[in-house]
């Protein structure tokens, strides 16, 4: 895939990391929504030193919450929502433990994930693709359906529930889950560099010659 192999060449393969088991991706992706990694990592590790295995984080107060995820850009979501989605884990599964879709379809598992408090498309898949379940599922976050509109990969309305399904069948069927974790991290790598929201650099993106944004850009570009 041309956009790929030119992200790779610009960006370089995408480092190893310690992966977390699918509970804990599951907490780590609710308090990465529009959220800078740096901040998201900080206060995964605050909340879990609070609860060490995630024991008693069903019972957390929303104070107790928001005293420890305050830092996140939707804390106020968030602190009623974490505690409630592992209070349904627990009752329909009898623990905080999502080791069971390991040999699920990854279709079932994402609506299974997607019936959670505040779990939406996103979350679900990097729950499934980013954990040690290491599932064949395309992450598909807000760089990337831009990044994706700009290139006309998808249309100019399309949700991230639209873009995750169309943009996953348009890779190559032999990709296992690995290189499609490789394709989400080039992709948001470029757009927090050259495919920016408010300022695309086209002149310099290493896509230029491929994308119909950057021959078709108006003098004042719609931000997308
Ligand atoms: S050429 Fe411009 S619009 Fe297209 S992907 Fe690159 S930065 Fe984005």
């Amino acid at each position: 895939m041309a956009v790929h192999r030119r992200l790779r060449q610009t960006f370089g393969r995408r480092p190893e990391a310690p992966r977390l088991d699918p509970a804990s991706q599951l907490i780590h992706g609710m308090l990465s929504v529009r959220t800078r990694g740096e901040t998201s990592r900080k206060v995964f590790l605050r909340l879990r030193q609070r609860f060490p295995e995630w024991q008693g984080l069903e019972q957390a107060s929303f104070e107790t919450m928001w005293e420890l995820i305050g830092e996140i850009t939707l804390a106020e979501k968030y602190a009623l929502h974490i505690p409630r989605a592992v209070q349904n884990i627990i009752s329909l599964r009898g623990a905080f433990d999502l080791g069971f879709l390991w040999d699920w379809p990854v279709d079932s598992a994402l609506q299974w994930l997607e019936r959670l408090p505040g779990v939406g498309v996103k979350i679900a898949a990097a729950t499934l693709n980013f954990s040690t379940l290491q599932k064949r599922v395309l992450v598909v976050d807000t760089h990337h359906l831009r990044i994706a509109r700009r290139l006309k990969f998808v249309g100019p309305l399309a949700s991230i529930e639209d873009a995750s399904s169309l943009l996953e069948r348009q890779l190559p069927a032999d990709w296992d889950a690995g290189a499609f974790e490789e394709h989400h991290w080039l992709m948001k790598r470029l757009g927090q560099s050259f495919c920016t929201a408010r300022g695309p650099a086209c002149g310099q993106c290493p896509l230029g010659d491929l994308c119909a944004y950057s021959t078709m850009r108006p003098l004042k570009h719609t931000v997308l």
